[in-house]
């Protein structure tokens, strides 16, 4: 067993004030099995701390709880479980928050985002290969966020949860490859295909929708509008290449189809907010494909016109881990950022230390700019 230290979620929801139980949160020391068959056990490097986690504690996302958060990550290989080939220690890891099975009717179809065996898994809070290898102090069983629990210092990954990366790529800005990046570039240029001059707005600035900018950027659109409540992140979507950027409010609909003269051939929702998704699909043109990335709570319901949708031949697609094929996307994505074509260092706002993370939660939910990452194996910790 090797003792560790990471932050655990052991409750989820809001208090009779309405802010979500950030106390919940908690670095503790915590115990964890070494690597069985299959996997890996994983020095995280770099974590960042994304909108997937918060929306874990504040229960618009339900999961199995006490849990060991974390998905956004990167680190280096300090041992393998028996008959583990895909990595080897010392290989520098991106962690990978769908593990592809590679034999389920999905994964055949060459769309491992929506992989079976491994979004259950997902689900259940335990590694592709069925194990749960963190224990607290105490001995109770904590789950797996995503297959991966990066907030912690180690970690245990099934070897379909990792994603070699080449030496030359920094650990930090790898990390945020993880999600953020393949989320929001995935979804420009696999599930929508955006091509060279075409319109695109994108609704919610945050790590996943500056990542659709950068994306839109790579494919060519002429015109990119940045919309967010808050003015600092239109600000950032403009150095990732936004053309424009329009503050939200009730009549930011209209807003869009003027200045993209009747509306724009693809609108993004980064948020998961219904309403924001009802209002990205609002602003297309005829003809147009709105694009829903954000995730909200399992029970929200979204309203549109289907006589909009039907007479105007629009779209409305899901895209799910931006449709990414890992082994494929990234490394692409990371020879893009190793030849200064895909500016990741932009989505970075702060760098904290892992005792931070707990208040790193609540400056998330305050709506801070810019990814924190959390640097875990600095030795100041
Ligand atoms: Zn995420
Ligand atoms: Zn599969």
């Amino acid at each position: 067993v090797i003792e560790t230290e990471a932050a655990v979620l052991r409750a989820s929801g809001s208090g009779s004030d309405g802010i979500p139980v950030f106390e919940a949160l908690q670095i503790e020391p915590v115990q964890l099995d070494e690597p069985g068959p299959g996997e890996a056990l994983v020095s995280i490097a770099v974590a960042s701390i994304c909108h997937s986690d918060l929306s874990v504690l504040t229960g618009d996302r339900p999961r199995p709880l006490p849990m060991v958060l974390g998905h956004e990550a990167s680190g280096v290989v300090a041992a393998t479980g028996p008959w583990t080939t895909r990595v080897r220690v010392g290989d520098h890891v991106l962690l990978s928050y769908v593990p592809a099975c590679g034999r389920c009717r999905h994964c055949a179809e060459g769309r491992p985002a929506l992989c079976e065996p491994g979004n259950r898994a997902n689900a259940e809070g335990r590694l592709l290969t069925g194990s749960r290898p963190f224990r607290d102090a105490g001995g109770a069983l904590l789950h797996q966020h995503l297959g991966l629990s990066a907030f912690s210092r180690m970690t245990v990954a099934a070897q379909e949860s990792l994603v070699v990366l080449p030496e030359a790529m920094p650990l930090d800005h790898a990390a945020l490859l993880g999600c953020a990046v393949v989320t929001g570039v995935g979804a420009v240029i696999n599930t929508a295909g955006v091509e060279p001059g075409a319109t695109v707005a994108v609704f919610g600035l945050g790590g996943v929708g500056l990542s659709v900018v950068m994306g839109a950027q790579l494919a060519g659109a002429a015109m990119i509008v940045g919309v967010d409540v808050a003015a600092d992140k239109l600000a950032r979507a403009r150095e990732l290449g936004a053309t424009d950027g329009l503050l939200a409010d009730a009549t930011v609909v209209e807003r869009v189809l003027e200045l993209s003269a009747g509306g724009v051939d693809y609108a993004f929702d980064a948020t998961g907010v219904p309403l924001v998704l009802e209002q990205a699909y609002r602003s297309t043109r005829r003809g147009g494909v709105a694009v829903a990335l954000g995730l909200s709570h399992p029970d929200a319901r979204i309203s549109i016109s289907p006589a909009e949708l039907v007479s105007g031949e629009r779209s409305l697609r899901g895209s799910y881990m931006g449709t990414t094929v890992p082994a494929r996307d990234v490394s692409r994505l990371t020879q893009l950022y190793l030849r200064g074509q895909l500016p990741v260092e932009l989505l970075v706002g702060s760098r904290i230390r892992m005792a931070d993370i707990p208040h790193g939660f609540e400056r998330l939910h305050a709506g801070v700019v810019g990814r924190q990452l959390v640097e875990i194996s600095t030795a100041d910790g």
